[in-house]
């Protein structure tokens, strides 16, 4: 089981700030800005790549709850970004569809090589 998988099972720990029937949020463990969270479908989808027609409603869900983490976390004004990784070019090292909420300072260029 991937390790996001066993976080949506209580089996290992993480600091979860929103929590529903299809979707989690949590802090990233090591945080690449002063908000750092992961929201992630409980549904094991690897990547990007492997979305399907039945997961649309569930993005758009992902996005709602997103606005909302952003809301309370008191970046919504101030701005944020959102950013998926896709595989080895993408940098993606989790093979757990997340989204990355980055936040509560200026984040710099998008693309950093
Ligand atoms: P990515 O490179 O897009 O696959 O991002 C994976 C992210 O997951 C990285 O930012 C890691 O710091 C984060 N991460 C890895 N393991 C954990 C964990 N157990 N709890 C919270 N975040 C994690
Ligand atoms: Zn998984």
């Amino acid at each position: 089981m991937c390790v996001f998988c066993k976080i949506v099972n209580k089996e290992i720990p993480a600091k979860v700030v929103y929590e529903d029937d299809k979707v989690m949020a949590f802090h990233d463990i090591n945080p690449q800005a002063p908000v750092h969270i992961l929201v992630i479908p409980k549904e094991h989808i690897p990547t990007v790549n492997d979305l399907e027609e039945k997961h649309k409603e569930l993005i758009g869900h992902i996005f709602m709850v997103i606005k909302k983490i952003a809301k309370e976390m008191g970046i919504a004004e101030s701005g944020y970004r959102v950013l998926v990784n896709c595989n080895r070019d993408g940098g993606q090292e989790i093979y757990h569809l997340h989204f990355h909420l980055l936040g509560g300072a200026p984040l710099g260029p998008m693309v950093c090589r």
